[in-house]
C-alpha cells in the first residue's frame, strides 16, 4: 500500500540522515569544493513520484534551473528538508566523507549501504504500487 511504503521510505531517510549527520557537520561545512556547487538538477522520476505521494510540493521547474550549482544550496547548506531532497543527495558519499565515517565508526558504512539498498527497493515498489492504482 502506498501510504505504508511512503512511511517506510521516510523513516529510512531519517535514519540515513541521522547516521551521517555528525560526519557531514564535521567535514562538509569546511569542504573546499562542495558537491552541491558542482551539480544542477538531480530529481529523477522516482524522486518526483515520492514527493507527490508523500504530500510534498514540487516547487520548481526544470527550465528555471539557471544558477550555477544546485538551485537549493543556500548560505548554510541545503534549503530543502531532508525528505524533499533527491535520493542521490543522501546516497552520494564522497571518498573523504567515507573515510571520515570509517574513522569514526567502521560499521556505519555497511549499515548505510544496507539502508540505501532498502530505500532503492522501496522506491521501485512505490512506483509499481502507483502504476497498479492508476
Ligand atoms: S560530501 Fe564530500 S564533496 Fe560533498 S560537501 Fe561533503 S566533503 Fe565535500
Ligand atoms: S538538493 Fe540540497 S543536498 Fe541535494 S545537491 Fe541540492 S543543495 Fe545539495
Amino acid at each position: 500500500m502506498i501510504p505504508e511504503t511512503v512511511d517506510k521510505i521516510e523513516n529510512l531517510i531519517s535514519e540515513v540522515t541521522a547516521l551521517q549527520s555528525e560526519y557531514v557537520v564535521r567535514l562538509c561545512f569546511k569542504c573546499k569544493a562542495p558537491c552541491c556547487t558542482r551539480v544542477h538538477y538531480l530529481f529523477s522520476e522516482k524522486d518526483i513520484l515520492f514527493l507527490r505521494l508523500s504530500g510534498r510540493k514540487q516547487r520548481w521547474r526544470r527550465e528555471a534551473m539557471t544558477k550555477k550549482g544546485c538551485w537549493f544550496l543556500g548560505s548554510s547548506g541545503c534549503n530543502l528538508d531532508s525528505k524533499s531532497r533527491p535520493f542521490i543527495c543522501h546516497r552520494y558519499i564522497c571518498s573523504d566523507l567515507e573515510e571520515e565515517i570509517k574513522r569514526g565508526d567502521p560499521s556505519v558504512m555497511d549499515v548505510l549501504e544496507a539502508k540505501f539498498t532498502e530505500i532503492g527497493h522501496l522506491r521501485s515498489q512505490l512506483w509499481s504500487e502507483y502504476l497498479d492504482e492508476a
